[in-house]
């Protein structure tokens, strides 16, 4: 395939940024045109439901590079751009303004968006959700001590908002459809140390809770109205239902698309000359040897280095173990692997302590493992991961033994 000489990116979060700087650094001299349809340049959204929300930290501090390391990239940056269709017979990107792109490498970071709900009433401005600055921005203008958040999904976004809104001094309500908290991310002893830490800082955890609708009672309030009949008034209500990958483009242009666009590791796409990377791609995953989609910071970065240097035709891996973290109240919450069931957990301290890792075993090889204020275990069992020690379980629970003793096998 001839050398490329133009790049387009769509999507300039932080998966398509990675993707815009990993080509520079690599030494691409052609034109890169990266498009976004939010007018900030790219940045990282994880602050949004804390920091940011809370007011501690400015919009400016998200930002994936700073503004002069992002103007020496240069790039053609049409923010505030929306990529409208894909012709990959001629090889162009058509646009909601300006001029078509042509490319020779296409790469899609279109990330997620967020699922929403279809219940009557649920258009009111006090219903919000939580993807961007702006909605970061619309939600905090509420946050005012002693008003009443309701959050509907008791998801991360869900939790996130529901510490940062009480440390701020409001009431808070978690309505979650599921009998237990964090369900699709946690095992359910987590779960359950979760919903015991928010209700201990006053938080009041609702699970199995069915909503029907919503009422405006005034402008700035809402009436929620459960299935079971109770209603329940709030200054504020966040949902927090999950995402689906906005896979929009690539399926209207023929790309396969299975929960994700289809790719392998490092983000080639069935098009030899188009590449996915981050939120929306169902990617493989060498460490796992299955497909997975990863809602995640860490993947956005990573696979988003990858996937440029792939589309540089240059030699790329990708096969990291799939990391996650949140943040609430004082709790540092770290998880390693993407497990297919939960088994028995081998604990290494005490779920009291507020600090204790969960390691989740197949056979003798860790399959995945939680840690709460201990990211030290995380950074010592990534390597046991990594490198496929077998482990004993006795060992790995004696706080006698130190967990970098057990990388030697
Ligand atoms: P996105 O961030 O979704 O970016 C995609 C961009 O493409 C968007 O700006 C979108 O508007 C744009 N776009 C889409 N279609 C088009 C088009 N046709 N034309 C132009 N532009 C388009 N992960 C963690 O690991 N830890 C955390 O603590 C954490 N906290 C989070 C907190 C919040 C509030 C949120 C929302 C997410 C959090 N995440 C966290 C997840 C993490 O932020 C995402 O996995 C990451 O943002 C994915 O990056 P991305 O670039 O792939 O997609
Ligand atoms: P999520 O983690 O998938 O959680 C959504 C939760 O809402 C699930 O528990 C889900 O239960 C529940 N739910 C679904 N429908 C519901 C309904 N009608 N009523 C009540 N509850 C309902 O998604 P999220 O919290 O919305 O987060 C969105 C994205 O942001 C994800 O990509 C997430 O990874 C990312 N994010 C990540 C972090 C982090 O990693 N720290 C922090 C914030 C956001 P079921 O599973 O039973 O459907």
């Amino acid at each position: 395939m001839e050398h490329p000489e133009r790049i387009v990116v769509i999507g300039a979060g932080q998966a398509g940024g990675w993707v815009a700087k990993t080509l520079r650094d690599e030494g691409f001299e052609g034109r890169i045109d990266l498009v976004g349809d939010e007018s900030f340049l790219p940045y990282e959204r994880p602050p949004l439901s804390k920091a940011v929300l809370t007011g501690e930290a400015a919009d400016e501090t998200t930002l994936v590079f700073d503004a002069a390391t992002f103007e020496s990239l240069k790039v053609e940056w049409h923010g505030g751009v929306r990529a409208t269709s894909i012709d990959r017979e001629t090889r162009t990107v058509e646009l909601d303004q300006g001029e078509p792109l042509r490319y020779d490498r296409l790469v899609l970071a279109t990330g997620s968006r967020v699922r929403r709900l279809g219940l009557p009433g649920a258009d009111h401005p006090r219903v919000r959700y939580l993807r961007d600055l702006a909605d970061s921005a619309a939600i905090r203008e509420c946050l005012a001590p002693e008003r009443r958040l309701v959050v509907v999904g008791g998801g991360w976004i869900g939790l996130e908002v529901a510490a940062s809104a009480r440390k701020l001094g409001l009431e808070v309500i978690v309505l979650e459809a599921g009998d237990r908290l964090c369900a699709r991310a946690l095992p359910p002893e987590l779960s359950a140390f979760l919903a015991g830490q928010h209700r201990a800082r006053g938080v009041d955890v609702r699970l199995g809770v069915a909503i029907e609708s919503f009422r405006s009672t005034t402008p700035d309030r809402v009436q929620v109205v459960m299935a079971a009949g109770e209603t329940l008034d709030a200054d504020l209500v966040v949902v927090g239902i999950g995402v689906v990958p906005d896979t929009r483009l690539a399926e209207a242009a023929g790309l396969e698309v299975d929960n994700g666009v289809v790719t392998d590791a490092v983000g080639r796409t069935g098009d030899p000359f188009i590449f996915a990377c981050g939120d929306v791609t169902s990617h493989h995953n060498p460490f796992l040897d299955r497909r997975v989609r990863l809602e995640s910071w860490a993947n956005a970065q990573n696979q988003a280095i990858a996937a440029a240097r792939a589309a540089l035709g240059l030699e790329s891996t990708y096969e990291d173990v799939p990391w996650f973290w949140s943040d609430q109240y004082d709790l540092n919450v770290q998880m390693l692997g993407v497990p297919s069931g939960w088994r028995e957990p081998v604990m290494r301290g005490d779920m009291s302590d507020n600090a204790f890792t969960a390691f989740y075993l197949d056979g003798d090889r860790l399959d995945a493992v939680v840690a709460v204020n201990n990211a030290r275990d995380i950074k010592v069992a990534r390597r046991l991961m990594e490198r496929r020690i077998p482990v004993d379980a006795a060992r790995l629970a004696d706080p006698a033994t130190k967990l970098q003793a057990l990388l030697k096998g």
